[in-house]
């Protein structure tokens, strides 16, 4: 589970971060909800850890992985990660891309259980350029998860995604992260995917979380008229 407390982070002065405080739960997807530029993803980063905070603190399953005075690498917090950039090797098969980094005899079982779960067992052997992007979006999701993530960070990972497609992907990764149980912060600036896929959205504007909430009862008593505005474009 992750836990974060009262994170803050400035730039040149400025407060990007300001006292976020989430809770994310073993096989719940929370949702940070919110416009362009209200510190989104420089929330996740310092998650993450390839940002520093200015104050508070994250905790993991219990572990201390950083506060203002201490910082665990990230490699060293087993946390996965999906982005929109989320480049594959090319050079590498889709299953050596899904083993890419484990160790053990257990690893082609792994690998094999997860690409079963996301539907690509018939490509175990294929390169990515010969896959299409929602393809390669499956064989970037059973990569972030075959390390058993402690807890998996999106941040807008079906931007890229023809529309047609995305609600699909959205749908088949749920059910991938549900059912292995990961702890999810999922990013996103569309209320509708947020809709979609939280169990609990938290709603982020100018750095500070607004509200939160299980999403129809957001969508139903939005805190104040810029967050029902925000959340009247949903398609
Ligand atoms: P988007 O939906 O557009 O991705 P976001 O909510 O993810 O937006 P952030 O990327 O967290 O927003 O950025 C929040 C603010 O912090 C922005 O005004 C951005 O310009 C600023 N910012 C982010 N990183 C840095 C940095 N390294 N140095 C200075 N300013 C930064
Ligand atoms: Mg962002």
């Amino acid at each position: 589970r992750l836990e974060v407390s009262h994170i803050v982070k400035e730039f040149g002065g400025r407060r990007v971060v300001d006292d976020v405080s989430l809770l994310v739960m073993p096989g719940q997807v929370t949702c940070l909800l919110g416009p362009s530029g209200c510190g989104k993803s420089t929330t996740l980063r310092m998650i993450a850890g390839v940002e520093s905070l200015d104050r508070g603190a994250i905790v993991v399953d219990g572990e201390l992985v950083c506060d203002g005075r201490q910082q665990l690498p990230p490699e060293e917090r087993n946390i996965g990660l999906m982005f929109q950039d989320f480049a594959l090797f090319p050079h590498l098969t889709v299953a050596q891309n899904v083993a890419f980094g484990l160790k053990g005899r257990k690893v082609t079982d792994r690998v094999h259980d997860l690409l079963a779960k996301v539907g690509m067992t018939a490509h175990t052997n294929d390169y990515p350029h010969q896959l299409s992007g929602g393809e390669q979006q499956r064989v970037a999701l059973a990569r972030a998860l075959a390390p058993k993530p402690r807890i998996m960070l999106m941040d807008e990972p079906f931007s890229g995604l023809d529309d047609r497609l995305r609600d699909d992907i959205r749908d088949e990764t749920l059910a991938v992260l549900k059912d292995e149980g990961t702890a999810v912060l999922l990013v996103t600036h569309e209320p509708a995917e947020a809709m979609r896929m939280a169990d609990e959205i938290a709603l982020m504007r100018d750095g500070k979380i607004v509200q939160r909430g299980a999403p129809y009862n957001i969508y139903n008593a939005p805190v104040d008229i810029d967050a029902a505005a925000f959340f009247s474009d949903i398609n």
